[in-house]
């Protein structure tokens, strides 16, 4: 065995990554990867560098959010290891279980195969410098929590819900398995999404769809941070669905909302 090959297998995973940050929530469909792009887009424009790993393996969307779902990562060769290099879009890098399955494979994956598909976007992924690393999770509680614990050393969690009883009941259950021994990854906080819809023709008024301020009571519950309280925004799915996050203008109003998130978050 050569030294260089010992080299390989001692050296640290991610040592130019300064934060990684689990994006998670209890149940699906709360705009959990809606948040996770969003957030990426504006945490790059604040000047930082950012990664995004879409380690959603029961949807990987993000791919369609930022519109590159037609690309493939290029692989390079680093100090003798083949590498995967990842796909940038609005100032983020970003490796999706997406592009490596189509999406009717990805759905009868078991537990295993998906840890292992996370493990390699982490290690074979040439993230080289960031300054945060966003990992969009399956929701719920998973192995697939446990194994990126087990990879990297995670600087927090960010938690996605919807103000609705339903939802916000699971957020208990995850908020307790990133406080839990086996876990131990700080909340940094909680997002409230689609928390109110205000409709064009009566700019006043906020419908509260999904209950009024239930992510907002329930972080004051759990001591967790509110990040942010997000809206229901016709904008925020079609951007989502035409792969322009809102986000990447941030002279518009979901634009400066999700600015304020990200403020919120660093
Ligand atoms: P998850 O990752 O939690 O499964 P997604 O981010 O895929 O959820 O969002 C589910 C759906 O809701 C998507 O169609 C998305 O465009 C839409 N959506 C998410 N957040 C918002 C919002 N704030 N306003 C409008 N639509 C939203």
């Amino acid at each position: 065995i050569t030294a260089k090959a010992i080299h390989q297998m001692e050296r640290p995973i991610l040592p130019k990554v300064k934060n990684i940050i689990a994006v998670s929530s209890g149940k699906g469909g709360v705009g959990k990867s809606t948040v996770s792009v969003n957030l990426a887009v504006a945490l790059a424009k604040t000047g930082a560098s950012v990664g995004l790993i879409d380690a959603d393996i029961y949807g990987p969307s993000i791919p369609k959010m930022f519109g590159v779902e037609q690309e493939r990562p290029s692989g390079l060769v680093v100090d003798g290891k083949e590498m995967i290099h990842p796909v940038e879009a609005f100032g983020v890098k970003m490796l999706s279980i997406g592009f490596f399955v189509s999406q009717d494979d990805a759905l009868v994956w078991r537990g295993p195969m998906a840890s292992n598909a996370l493990k390699q976007l982490i290690k074979d992924g040439f993230w080289d410098e960031l300054d945060y690393l966003l990992i969009d999770l399956p929701p719920g509680t998973s192995d697939i929590h446990l194994t990126l614990v087990q990879t990297v050393p995670v600087t927090g969690a960010i938690i996605v819900t919807t103000p609705q009883d339903v939802a916000l009941a699971d957020v208990i259950k995850g908020v307790n398995m990133f406080r839990s021994k086996s876990v131990d990854v700080p909340v940094l906080g909680l997002v409230e999404n689609m928390a109110w819809f205000t409709p064009e023709e009566l700019p006043d008024n906020k419908y509260y769809i999904f209950g009024k301020d239930g992510g907002k009571d329930l972080a004051e519950a759990l001591n967790i941070p509110l990040l942010g309280q997000i809206p229901i925004v016709q904008g925020i799915r079609e951007g989502g669905d035409e792969g322009t996050p809102v986000a990447s203008d941030e002279t518009s109003p979901m634009g400066r909302a999700f600015l304020e998130l990200a403020a919120n978050t660093i």
